[in-house]
């Protein structure tokens, strides 16, 4: 098979510029566990706060990150 560079890098670009990102605001946090059970590779719980596993959000991991935010009863999750 001929490969073509060109292709090859737009294709690695492309994995690369995929950077979502999940804010967590600690002060709207009431600690209910619902994110950390829903996306258990996404979120986790410290100290009675869920905090964000990680600084990006891998391309496998976007639905379950979604879901733990739409899960969240004060939308305390922001995703960007
Ligand atoms: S679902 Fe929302 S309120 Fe509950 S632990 Fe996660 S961020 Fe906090």
């Amino acid at each position: 098979m001929t490969r073509i560079p060109h292709f090859d890098k737009i294709s690695e670009k492309k994995e690369r510029c995929f950077d979502m990102k999940a804010v967590i605001d600690a002060e709207m946090c009431i600690g209910c566990g619902l994110c950390a059970q829903v996306a258990p590779e996404v979120y986790e719980m410290q100290d009675d706060k869920a905090v964000v596993i990680g600084d990006e959000i891998s391309e496998d991991k976007a639905e379950d990150a979604k879901s733990g935010a739409d899960q969240c009863p004060v939308n305390a999750i922001v995703i960007s």
